[in-house]
């Protein structure tokens, strides 16, 4: 059965039709959005690793899923990368069959709970509902109520047999460099189907950027640690501080009877401007940023620089959303004055727009049309103050983005932190070992469209083959190698 007879059939069951014509559509359209609530604007250290949005109540969820219209042709569903049957789980919610609902979730997403959390909703699902594009209404909150489902699955695992069986052993080794979301998708189907699976991560813990990039505050690690137990109870293994190609090759690896590979080993490396006194104290790099941030509730691992920044002037450089989060990380750490230097204006800002309004809503300052031209230290050596060009807008291009050029005119603002968001790349160190491994720009993985890479059985996907993507599309990816990988092993 293709997928849209499968979204056919499950619209036009008899339950179904009856729970649409159980409130009329104008009904249904005249409810509210229902808003999930922040927990707190008390912004102080505590607030970093606390997740600021509460879930919904079982009575918000349900009213949110009767906002649903139920499309016959679903634009959420065709606007979500992971192409999960959206209407199919708001109606089994709805009628309150939750582990239905759930289990609809995961036929597509391994990761519900993280991605109801980090998804861009508004360009993704949310962005494709029918409110806003027909109705100039406020999407159905897709994301909030993938998010109760699975938080419902995880008080209520045991109860809802939700737990899938995994096929007997069959005997075949895979081994997944890097332990992100890219990873975690592969290991989960691979384990399902009875492969013996192995993580190899050079970080102490798993979960790869959500981990160490996404704060706390919007991502809790107990969320990730969850899907670890899964993963394990699936019998993944995890072997971390490992670094592939370094401490251990693929070709011992090999030797230990490992038959295929995937590298799922993302784009940890923040990019530089390359601008004057980019090297001096106080200007970091997001990447060591937000992870020393993500780890100072562990005080053995604190970071002096980064744990008070209490009357501190904090400039963050770039709009997307690891610049939300690295702001966002400063307000909570003190930061006086928390800083956004764009060099577009904020309608070009790549964040989402529900990011960029959580940061103004906590005192964030945006400084659009402005871009570093270099950084001076003061009498201790440290960064002191940045010169920033004057920037304008050009006229739409032919590809319809008008491009940010300097006006000539500059002005100094006074710093005592800077926070360098500015993009992202992949690790060299693979490319470099692994000889006639195909790439672009030297350091991004080219992959067939089986995911495999120009290496005979070794596979690629996530941030490795795209540049800094997101969690959604680094699952998709690691369930599409998985199931190249189950077509050639048992082929085999
Ligand atoms: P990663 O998550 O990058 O994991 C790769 C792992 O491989 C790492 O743990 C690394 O240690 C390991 N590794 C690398 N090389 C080796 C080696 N040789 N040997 C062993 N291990 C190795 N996406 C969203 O969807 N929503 C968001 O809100 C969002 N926010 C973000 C915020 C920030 C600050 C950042 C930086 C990114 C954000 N992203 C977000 C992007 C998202 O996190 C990534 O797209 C995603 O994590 C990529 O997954 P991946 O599995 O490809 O790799």
């Amino acid at each position: 059965m293709t997928s849209q007879e499968l979204i056919k059939q499950r619209r036009t069951e008899e339950w179904r039709n009856q729970l649409r014509r159980s409130i009329p559509n104008k009904e249904r359209m005249a409810l509210e959005r229902t808003e999930q609530s922040k927990r707190t604007q008390d912004l102080n250290l505590a607030s970093l690793y606390v997740e600021d949005i509460i879930n919904y109540s079982h009575e918000e969820a349900l009213q949110e899923a009767r906002r649903c219209l139920d499309c016959p042709n679903p634009g959420c569903m065709a606007a979500c990368p992971a192409g999960i049957h959206i209407p199919s789980f708001i109606k089994e919610l709805e009628r309150g069959n939750l582990p239905a609902s759930w289990r609809i979730l995961r036929e597509s997403s391994t990761l519900s709970a993280i991605c109801s959390r980090v998804c861009p909703h508004e360009k993704q699902c949310e962005g494709g509902c029918i409110y806003p594009v027909s109705l100039k209404k406020r999407a159905v909150s897709i994301g909030a109520l993938e998010r109760y489902v699975a938080t419902e699955e995880q008080k209520n695992r045991e109860q809802w047999h939700t737990l899938q069986p995994t096929a007997s052993a069959n005997g075949h080794k895979v081994a997944l460099v890097g332990a992100g979301p890219a990873s975690f998708a592969a290991a989960h189907d691979l384990a399902l189907l009875g492969y013996e699976v192995t993580m190899f991560d050079a970080a102490d813990e798993p979960g790869g950027v959500m981990r160490s990039g996404i704060p706390r505050f919007r991502l809790p690690a107990e969320v990730i640690d969850d899907e670890v137990t899964r993963l394990k109870s699936y019998g993944v293994r995890l072997e971390l501080g490992v670094t592939v190609g370094r401490d251990v090759s693929l070709e011992a690896l090999k030797a230990q009877g490992y038959e295929a590979f995937f590298l799922g080993t993302g784009a940890c490396i923040s990019n530089v401007m390359g601008v004057p006194g980019e090297d001096l104290p106080g200007v970091w790099l997001a990447g060591d940023y937000l992870s020393r941030a993500n780890l100072l509730d562990d005080p053995q691992k604190a970071e002096e620089a980064l744990a008070d920044l209490k009357g501190k002037r904090v400039a963050v450089i770039g709009g997307g959303n690891t610049a939300m989060d690295a702001v966002r990380t400063a307000v909570r750490l003190g930061a006086e004055r928390a800083m956004v230097i764009y060099r577009r204006s904020r309608d070009e800002m790549p964040a989402t727009n529900e990011e960029i309004e959580h940061a103004l809503a906590e005192g964030v300052e945006l400084v659009p049309l402005h871009q570093v031209k270099a950084y001076h230290a003061g009498a201790d050596g440290r960064v002191a103050r940045m010169e920033l060009h004057c920037m304008e807008l050009t006229e739409p291009d032919e590809s319809g983005r008008r491009r940010p050029v300097a006006t000539g005119k500059t002005i100094e603002m006074e710093v005592d932190l800077v926070v360098v968001c500015v993009g992202v790349s992949q690790d060299p160190l693979l490319p470099q070992v692994l000889k006639g491994l195909e790439t672009k720009w030297d350091v991004q993985i080219v992959v067939n469209d089986d995911y495999q890479t120009s290496l005979q059985g070794i596979y690629a996907g996530g941030d490795v083959i795209r540049g800094g993507a997101t969690v959604v599309q680094a699952m998709r990816d690691g369930r599409r190698a998985a199931s190249a990988i189950h077509q050639a092993l048992s082929h085999h």
